[in-house]
């Protein structure tokens, strides 16, 4: 079962995700460690840029407009964030710039940088735990930067709070079971570990 949580626009995420296969049905083993009967790749939706062009285009009517005219910079997190950020900053007509991890760690490489007082928003695809973004936060602010809000396609998380405004399409909950208890496994379907590099 896939439940929406929250919806915060007309337009039907969830038949977009399913119709572009980035919600896969089958039987997954999540990173996690629980079995799953759906697994979500964003990168199958936005490998369409007028899918995702449509997306983004939500974005500034959900955000506080005080926010939207101060902001200078979208920054995002590699690989992942780098298409939404991209065509979220084209929407915006802001610059975009993107983090990479290195060595475990986030960093801004390429000639990027973040000036004293530069105020920024993060954008990610999808946000589960927010660990990349929460990283992102931190180097803005090491730079003295502001980031004045957090914004994703899909929230994922549980309950997160970056203490500062976090806007996001849609929220949902995929059922998740213990491996011991796993219908699917009772079933006898092959188990397919999406996040391993055997079938990515
Ligand atoms: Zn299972």
């Amino acid at each position: 079962m896939i439940r929406i949580v929250e919806q915060k626009t007309k337009i039907d995420i969830l038949k977009m995700l399913k119709d572009t296969e980035a919600i896969m049905e089958g039987h997954f083993k999540l990173t996690s460690g629980f079995h799953s009967r759906y697994y979500l790749q964003c990168a199958k939706l936005l490998q369409y840029p007028d899918l995702t062009y449509k997306l983004v285009s939500e974005i500034p009517e959900i955000m506080s407009k005080e926010i939207l005219n101060s902001v200078d910079t979208v920054i995002s997190p590699a690989i992942g964030g780098i298409i939404f950020g991209y065509m979220l900053a084209f929407k915006l007509n802001k610059k975009m710039i993107f983090a990479e991890r290195k060595n475990e760690k986030m960093e801004i490489r390429r000639g990027f940088e973040i000036k004293k007082g530069e105020k920024l928003i993060v954008a990610e695809d999808v946000i589960t735990t927010g660990g990349s973004v929460k990283e992102i936060i931190g180097i803005c602010r090491e730079n003295g930067a502001v980031v004045e809000a957090v914004v994703s396609m899909v929230n994922r998380s549980s309950d997160i709070d970056f203490n500062i405004p976090y806007y996001y399409l849609i929220k949902f909950d995929i059922d998740k079971y213990n491996p011991d208890s796993c219908p699917l496994c009772k079933e006898g379907m092959e188990l397919y570990y999406p996040g391993s590099k055997k079938n990515n």
